[in-house]
């Protein structure tokens, strides 16, 4: 059997966010003969599963890697001074070494700076796997970027077989699968799951204290898939599974792997304006939306969180016309993480509405040197 009909059997799909077939980005890679970039960046907001996977599983992602590229080169994508670099440069890998910034480890910008360019997104004309010119008309070489946790299950189909990979999950989401779950008392813990878990024993397993303890039930939100994501609250993760099918109840999706439990003792207000103010600095700035539409959105968020109800109206206004306009789909994202905190955190702001909540202003007493704090990765 070939690898694309074994991985097509197994259903892997990408556990970088966007879950497309693995089967299909292998066969045209190899009906392209494409180099292969193994993404370990980590590059969303908490996540931290990709580091592990080259921390704990190398020699099987190195053999994933040699499965799929089938004699092409392959390079290994990680952000630069990295834990993550190290460990790869000190296996003797090729490190290609990504600037730490959200959008530079997105998929045309790890191509851009493999082949000589910036680390921004590129206009794609079509897939990069098949190579083709950027939109200078710069040559691009066939391309395909998959996942360090992806590269490293394609290994394990190859080992194991498809019926091994499709003992886990669901029939539409099989595999196993890990996630990164943060939580006030635990930051970034690894948890190795499946689809149809109930997100709370995830939850349980990176942090059984958070949750016995009832931190998790006092919590004013749960982000699920970091800056791109969306917020739940506690409430609604009782009978809630981690799958797409399960999440799409609460309008998310499993995208990264990543969770994040919001401190009860902070203001989540203050939490989405640290995150929109870190975003609006995080893109390229080659496109409208976050050229001025992000930053204009921290602003109105910040001036919401410091009692302006006039910025509501502002608020949601940038938010709608964020979507579809953007080059790569970061702004998207970005949107409907504002809408959910919108949603979930509403009888949150109606405390703003003279000014900062008490949470906040402790926070800000505490925040010493003016500047914006968000652990990315
Ligand atoms: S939408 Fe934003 S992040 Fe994406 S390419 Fe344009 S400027 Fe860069």
């Amino acid at each position: 059997m070939t690898l694309t009909a074994l991985l097509a059997e197994a259903g892997l799909t990408g556990r970088g966010g966007a879950a497309f077939s693995t089967a299909r980005k292998v066969e045209a890679a190899h009906a392209h003969g494409a180099h292969l970039i193994v993404n370990a960046c980590d590059g969303e907001l908490g996540a931290a599963k990709d580091g592990w996977v080259v921390a704990h599983r190398l020699a099987e992602l190195f053999d994933g890697a040699a499965a799929i590229a089938a004699g092409s080169a392959t390079t290994y994508a990680a952000h630069r001074g990295s834990d993550t670099a190290h460990r790869l440069r000190a296996a003797g890998l090729p490190v290609l070494e990504v600037p730490a910034r959200y959008v530079s480890s997105e998929e045309s910008s790890l191509i851009s700076l493999a082949q000589g360019g910036l680390a921004r997104p590129m206009a794609k004309r079509q897939p990069f796997v098949r190579g083709g010119r950027d939109s200078d008309g710069r040559h691009i070489r066939p391309t395909v970027v998959l996942n360090a946790e992806t590269v490293w299950r394609a290994g394990q189909v190859v080992r194991l077989g498809a019926d091994w990979h499709r003992s886990f999950g669901t029939t539409a989401e099989p595999g196993p699968r890990l996630v990164a779950v943060s939580t006030p008392t635990a930051r970034g813990v690894v948890v190795e799951t499946a689809a149809g878990a109930p997100v709370l024993d995830l939850l349980a397993a990176a942090d059984p204290v958070a949750v016995a303890s009832g931190l998790v039930d006092r919590s004013p939100g749960v982000l699920l898939g970091g800056l791109g994501g969306t917020f739940v609250a506690p409430a609604d993760l009782r009978g809630l599974a981690w799958s797409d099918e399960g999440l799409a109840r609460v309008g998310a999706r499993t995208g990264p792997g990543v969770v994040e439990v919001l401190d009860p003792a902070a203001c989540p207000v203050e939490f989405v304006d640290r995150c929109l103010t870190w975003a609006a600095g995080e893109s390229a700035g080659q496109c409208g939306p976050c050229m001025f539409g992000l930053p204009a959105l921290a602003a109105d968020w910040r001036a919401l969180a410091a009692g302006d109800h006039t910025a509501h109206g502002r608020v949601v206004s940038r938010i709608s016309r964020l979507p579809g306009r953007g080059a790569c789909r970061f702004p998207d994202g970005v949107a409907g993480f504002a809408w959910s905190a919108l949603r979930v955190f509403g009888p949150h702001l109606d405390t703003h509405r003279h000014g900062r909540c008490d949470a906040a202003l402790r926070q800000n007493d505490h925040r010493t040197d003016g500047r914006t704090h968000v652990h990315a990765g």
